[in-house]
């Protein structure tokens, strides 16, 4: 199998791996009981919001241990209760859906065929908001945007910031106290951890209503007994990644351009979000009179795993909303093709997959 799909879920870090099974093999652990096993528990969730703290660059107690990306989401945009929300016209579906489910007015801004941010349409929307949440970088293209130039923006209105960094964080350097941002979103299984574990920052002082209540975990933000082997496999793998991330991320910008020149080169296609600054593992691509389905079935056939624009989304022939924002027409954002690199990949498997995919898309092409 040739995985080229991290952004969908990136695969388990060794390291992680050892350190979940550790801590499952500690034996019964709530960290919330008095007794010595307990207490264990307790030191153990602790050291894992130190770690992933200073990892992310932040304290420990701005820190709330979640399920994942979409509860992050969830918990910073109807916690925040605002009134009115401004979102970029990227967003992941975890973010419409919070902004949906707190029933404020959404105003949407736009970006442009790049998939870069209108600021002076964010500066006219701003005034009176409650909150502003824009992604780090884009799930689908890998287009990154300006957060610190919209964190200034947003504080020069006081409105404030949530940032989804679910796909930032683990392939670029993020200091989430230097972002400006009173709210980010990070999720383990897109940076090396677990499904089912993630994280909130929430920065000292601004507003959070807990969306689930009963206990008094999470210093009462988010109650329910906390996932003690997901927090310390997440740790685990952040800490893997910071370490790791100068030399990781320069290799897998190497086979992302190579394979790039290979999607290039097949006739009728087009890279989206080229011409920003983009994460260095991924490639969103459509081909004349391909839809994405018949690529990634082909794909498949062929052993190695991609995607249609976002996971959430495969399954229906929706076009992409994202390539929609960015101008793409309806028919041509029906054939997104994701490719999104790990640490892992090889240039083996970067050759193999660049070889099979001119016959590939004439073979599935409408137009072929
Ligand atoms: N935000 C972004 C940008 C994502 O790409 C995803 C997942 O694809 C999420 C949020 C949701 O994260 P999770 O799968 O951890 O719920």
């Amino acid at each position: 199998m040739i995985y080229l799909d991290a952004n969908a879920t990136a695969p388990l870090h060794p390291a992680a791996r050892a350190a979940i099974l550790a801590a499952l093999d500690e034996g019964p652990a709530n960290a919330s009981s008095i007794h010595a096993a307990g207490q264990r528990a307790r030191a153990r969730l602790d050291g894992a919001r130190e770690q992933c703290a200073a990892a992310l660059g932040c304290t420990p107690r701005e820190l709330i241990f979640t399920s994942g990306g979409t509860e992050s989401d969830a918990l910073a945009i109807r916690g925040a209760q605002p009134g009115r929300v401004v979102i970029t016209a990227v967003e992941h579906p975890a973010v419409i859906g919070a902004c949906k489910q707190s029933g404020a007015p959404v105003v949407r801004v736009g970006v442009d065929g790049n998939g870069r941010l209108d600021l002076d349409a964010l500066d006219a929307a701003l005034p009176g908001a409650g909150l502003c949440s824009a992604m780090l970088a884009n799930n689908e293209t890998g287009v990154i945007f300006p957060v610190e130039e919209i964190a200034l923006r947003c504080r020069a209105r006081g409105v404030p910031l949530h940032v989804d960094a679910v796909q930032a964080v683990g392939k670029l350097p993020v200091r989430l106290s230097e972002l400006g941002a009173d709210y980010v979103a990070v999720s383990g299984h897109k940076l090396g951890g677990p499904h089912g574990i993630g994280l909130l920052y929430v920065r000292r002082g601004a507003r959070l209503t807990p969306l689930q209540i009963g206990g008094h975990q999470e210093e009462g933000r988010r109650a329910g007994t906390e996932n003690l082997a997901g927090a310390v496999g997440l740790a685990t793998a952040l800490r893997a990644a910071a370490a790791e991330l100068p030399e990781t991320a320069q290799r897998t910008a190497a086979l992302r351009d190579r394979l790039e020149a290979a999607v290039r080169a097949v006739p009728g296609a087009r890279v989206h979000g080229q011409g920003s600054p983009r994460l260095p593992n991924t490639i969103c691509a459509t081909f004349d009179g391909c839809e994405s389905e018949a690529l990634l079935a082909a794909l498949d056939l062929e052993g190695i795993c991609a995607s249609g624009g976002s996971a959430c989304s495969s399954g229906t022939l929706e076009p992409s909303p994202v390539l929609l924002a960015m101008g793409v027409e309806p028919s041509r954002a029906r054939g997104a093709l994701r490719f999104s690199l790990w640490s892992g990949n090889t240039e083996a498997e970067i050759d193999r997959t660049a070889a099979l995919l001119t016959g590939i898309v004439a073979r599935v092409s409408c137009r072929g």
